[in-house]
Order: C-alpha cells, then structure tokens, then sequence
C-alpha cells in the first residue's frame, strides 16, 4: 500500500522534474501565455519541498494541505489555486489513514481532477491540465479496477497523461490566458497540461 513517505516522495520527484523541465515550461508559456509557468510551478515546488523537510505531515490529508497552500499562496496565476486544489481534495479524499491503497488513491486522484474542474470550469479538449489529467485518472482508475499491480497502473497513467499532453497541441483554447489568442493558440502544446504528464510521471517513478 501507499504511505506518506511514498506520497512524499513523489511529491520530491515531481518538484526535481519541474525544476528540470522549467525553462521548457515557461518557453511553452512564452507561446500562449504569459512566460512564467516554469518560474510559477518551480517557485511553488521548492516551496513545498522546503515546507515537507521543515514539518514532515503525519497523515495524506496533512500533506495535501500543506502541499496544496504552498502551491496557493506561492505559484498565484490560474495554476497556483488550480494545483493547489488538486492537493487539497487529493489529501482530503485520503484522509488520516497512515496507509492507502491504490483503489483509494486513484479515487483521491479523481476527486482532485474533479475539485480542478470545479473551480476552473474547463472541460476536456479547452486545452488545458485538464486535458492531461482526465485520461490519467481514468487510466490510473482502469488499471485498479482490474487489479493490475500499482505500478503497472502509474505506467499507464503517465503514459495517458503524456498522451493527453501531447493532444493538447491541435486543440484551440478556450480557457485562461491561452483563450485570449483564439485561432493563434492552435500548434501550441499546453504548458498546464505538460506539468501534469511530468506529475504522474513522477507517480510512475517514485511510488513503484
Ligand atoms: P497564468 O496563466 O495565470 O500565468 P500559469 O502560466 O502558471 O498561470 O498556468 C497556465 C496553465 O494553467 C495553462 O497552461 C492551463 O493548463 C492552466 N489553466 C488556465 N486556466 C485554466 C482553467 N480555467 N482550468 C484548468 N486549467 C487552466
Ligand atoms: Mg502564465
Ligand atoms: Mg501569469
């Protein structure tokens, strides 16, 4: 089963891949938007990894609390309070077991897409995070739902994500800032969207 130290590490994992991927991040962004979404997200998850060493949480609802308002408070924009939710409902839907088991944490996943839809109001195909998220849950969902082992699950919900990213590119924006160019946001790949594939990757990576 999944513990704190599992989510925490993932957690770390995905804070190295952004850093990693930041400047391809904000030269997506440069395209469609405002150039700062691998400044936001890496402000953000140094942030976090800092709050996770300083007071380590206990519980997966501490750890999306405390994940879920560094992102808000430190990445601002559309994703800081779009990120932030997904952690915050995430943690929330594992509530204080010490141990979590894949079913419960592809449930957790999927009420963080749907806390990220509620508050953003984008549906698939506005190219946005969405886009990404939407077919991992349902990978990640699939896979538990067929008792495949987690890993095999992980792998497949990065390989949606990466997919879902990847989809992003012909679609025309309807949603944040990317909207604001109509037509012109057609050939663009999703910045938000190409955060989540290195999310789950990190899934994939650190929890298998
Ligand atoms: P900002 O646009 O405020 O500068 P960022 O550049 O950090 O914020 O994040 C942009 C990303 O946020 C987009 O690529 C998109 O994936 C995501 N996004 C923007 N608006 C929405 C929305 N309403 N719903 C879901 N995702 C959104
Ligand atoms: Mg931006
Ligand atoms: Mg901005």
């Amino acid at each position: 089963d999944i513990t704190v130290s599992d989510l925490t590490g993932w957690l770390t994992e995905f804070g190295r891949l952004i850093k990693a991927h930041k400047e391809e991040l904000t030269a997506l962004d440069a395209a469609i938007g405002d150039a700062d979404h691998g400044t936001n997200m890496d402000r953000g998850m140094t942030a976090v990894a800092e709050a996770l060493a300083a007071d380590p949480p206990q519980t997966p609802a501490g750890l999306g609390k405390q994940v879920g308002m560094t992102l808000v408070s430190k990445v601002g924009g559309a994703s800081g309070p779009l990120f932030g939710t997904f952690f915050l409902r995430l943690g929330a839907a594992l509530g204080e077991a010490t141990e979590v088991t894949p079913d419960q944490f592809a449930a957790g996943l999927s009420a963080g897409l749907a806390g990220v839809v509620a508050r953003g109001k984008a549906e698939p195909g506005d190219k946005t995070m969405v886009d990404a998220l939407t077919p991992a849950v349902a990978a990640l969902e699939s896979a538990v739902g067929q008792d495949q082992p987690l890993a095999d699950g992980l792998a497949a919900a990065a390989q949606a994500a990466a997919d879902g990213r990847d989809a992003t590119v012909p679609m025309l924006a309807r949603k944040g800032r990317a909207s604001y160019l109509g037509e012109r946001s057609i050939g663009h790949q999703d910045p938000g969207a190409t955060t989540v594939a290195l999310l789950l990757a990190a899934a994939a990576t650190a929890m298998s």
